[in-house]
């Protein structure tokens, strides 16, 4: 088992106080639209491995390519120091496989928005990469880590910016992970029931939850 923080939209003040160490995860993983000192601040304090996707109030956090950065060697990764950007790639960290897709439905112009047909097409990316690069423990996938949730899921609104992917729904059949960790929708102090979609167990992580895997 794997005691997994997850961190999602709200900055929670508990956590600059005692919670974070007493939470004493092994693994962090941020859904996105957080500040990007409070997850420097999780990773250095915990000193653990967090790995994080961008949601659709973050800055374009891509790396710049290889070829510029020849060209200009200031030129850094734009995320938070000593976090993992696992928007697009399969990462394992701690023993856990993760996939991550950040970014929410296309709602207006900006970075890390995304219509069906352009989420679908980076998560059969996503899929090909699990494929071809099987897990020495045999599973494919233990987590999906988005910012959006998939779409199957019940909605708290019915604000189009918070229409989840179907392409979500596909990848959960697909790779059954274990765990499904997304952010994006607030559950508004509702009590959230742990929803299953096949195997997998759904996480709002909104502003934060602490699992076993
Ligand atoms: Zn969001």
């Amino acid at each position: 088992m794997t005691r997994i923080l997850a961190v999602a939209d709200e900055v929670d003040e508990g956590m600059y106080g005692e919670r974070l160490p007493e939470l004493a995860p092994e693994l962090v993983l941020a859904c996105g639209d957080l500040p990007l000192d409070y997850l420097e601040y999780i990773v250095s304090r915990l000193d653990v491995p967090l790995l994080y996707v961008p949601g659709n109030h973050d800055p374009d956090l891509r790396a710049p390519s290889r070829t510029w950065t020849a060209l200009s060697p200031d030129l850094e990764d734009p995320g938070p120091p000593g976090c993992i950007n696992a928007d697009g790639r399969v990462v394992e960290a701690a023993g856990v496989r993760v996939a991550g897709l950040g970014g929410s439905i296309r709602y207006r112009p900006g970075p890390n928005q995304y219509t069906q047909s352009q989420m679908r097409r980076r998560a059969l990316g996503l899929e090909l990469k699990l494929r071809l690069k099987p897990a020495r423990s045999g599973r494919r996938l233990d987590v999906l880590l988005t910012h959006s949730p998939p779409d199957a899921v019940d909605r708290p609104d019915t604000d189009p910016a918070h229409r989840g992917f179907k392409a979500f729904d596909r990848l959960l059949r697909v790779a059954r992970p274990r765990a499904h960790v997304y952010g994006h929708v607030h559950p508004y102090g509702v009590a959230q029931p742990e929803p299953k979609v096949g195997a997998t167990l759904l996480v709002n992580a909104v502003p934060y939850r602490l699992f076993e895997i």
